[in-house]
């Protein structure tokens, strides 16, 4: 069996061991410590935003931002519908109701439309949500513009998730700073990992302090344990801030391998008509390419999605369809959702191809073949 080629491996950048070996000397084997504090201040120095906390997760860090913009039980929070379950799954946390929105075509994110016709349709009914989460699917910005002045207009508290979106800018901007409160993610699998971890950021000093106090069990000043809030066990630990650290002194070469990934793809589909290449659809929008992904048109093309996945597995090379959109899927068939069939079209012609920012070009050339066998055979 030839070796693997993943689509989106860890990539390490060297100087990682030397924080952690520090969080060692130092004694700081805990959820707080240096590289805690170095870690955020990296973030915050990167993004340019105010705060940033450290968080164990994603998930966790948009479980927080529902807490702290004080969505209960009941309540209604619009989503993207086009995206991983952590976007939605913790707004069940709390028992309020996920309302999904479908993409538009040019950033495959959330539509400002729907999401308009959605807010319109909710107060007609009395009903006013409680938050937006808009995410940044692959690295590409969505309309964050248009959707923020929506957010704006109806008085709807914005929650950016850029888990996948590092190193993305729209009109200059990072991603993550543009609502009341962005959540970013480390996992294994993301443009930089810290094996596991997430942050939440904002413009907002006073959400973020309270962000530290919920994350770390939510503790009154007493000498004793007394708790007048319910907290949670959020914190990331001064080990794993280490891992982040010395990632983030290579972000933005991560940034640009997967930038060069695309680069390779667009050498061999610009000669291929019958596949889109999803590209930024003009110079504001500035995407870290952390997946780069395609649609193929199956009439045109002769060949369609699955049949190519399949090339793609026997070489032993990862590639994987597009996010199974939320409205679809047996845990949220059940929500209302706005949608006009953008995601499920998606879904069902995408494919994300091998994207890790240390691709070789051996994996380049065995990533090649296949793509030569299906689509000249046609
Ligand atoms: C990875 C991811 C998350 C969750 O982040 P974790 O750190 O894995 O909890 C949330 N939303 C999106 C879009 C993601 O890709």
């Amino acid at each position: 069996m030839k070796e693997k080629i993943w689509m989106s491996s860890p990539h390490l950048g060297g100087n990682e061991l030397k924080y952690i070996h520090s969080a060692f000397e130092g004694n700081w084997i805990a959820p707080l410590g240096p590289n805690v504090d170095g870690f955020e201040n990296d973030l915050k120095t990167y993004l340019g935003a105010k705060e940033v906390a450290a968080l164990s997760a994603g998930t966790a860090a948009i479980h927080l931002s529902l807490v702290l913009l004080g969505v209960q039980a009941g309540d209604e929070v619009l989503a993207s519908s086009f995206t991983f379950s952590a976007t939605v799954n913790p707004i069940t946390y709390i028992g309020a109701k996920p309302v999904l929105i479908d993409s538009e075509k040019d950033t495959w994110n959330m539509s400002p439309e729907l999401l308009e016709t959605a807010i319109k349709d909710r107060l007609s009914n009395g009903i006013k949500p409680k938050a937006i989460i808009v995410v940044h699917l692959y690295g590409m910005p969505a309309k964050i513009d248009q959707i923020a002045s929506i957010a704006n207009r109806y008085d709807i508290p914005l929650i950016e998730d850029a888990a996948e979106a590092l190193g993305s800018r729209y009109k200059g901007k990072a991603l993550g700073t543009f609502g009341k409160l962005g959540i970013l993610s480390f996992n294994g699998n993301k443009i930089i990992t810290t094996s596991g971890g997430g942050a939440l950021v904002s413009e907002d000093a006073e959400l973020i302090s309270k962000a530290r106090f919920l994350s770390t069990q939510a503790r009154d000043t007493a000498p004793h344990y007394q708790h007048s809030h319910i907290g949670f066990n959020y914190r990331m630990s001064n080990i794993v801030a280490g891992i982040g650290r010395g990632q983030m002194e290579v972000l933005d070469l991560r940034v640009a391998q997967r930038r060069a990934n695309h680069q390779f793809y667009e050498g061999f589909f610009k000669q291929i008509e019958s596949v889109e290449l999803f590209s930024e659809p003009s110079t504001d929008y500035f995407s870290n390419y952390w997946l780069t992904t395609i649609i193929i048109n199956p009439e045109k093309a002769g060949t369609n999605r699955e049949t190519l996945r399949l090339a793609f597995e026997q070489e032993n090379i990862e590639t994987r369809p597009l996010w199974k959109p939320m409205h679809m899927q047996p845990i949220f068939h059940h929500c209302l959702s706005y949608t006009d069939g953008t995601a499920e079209h998606l879904f069902e012609n995408g494919l994300c191809l091998p994207s890790s920012s240390n691709l070789t070009d051996e994996s380049k050339a065995r990533i090649l073949k296949v793509l030569n066998q299906v689509f000249t055979k046609h």
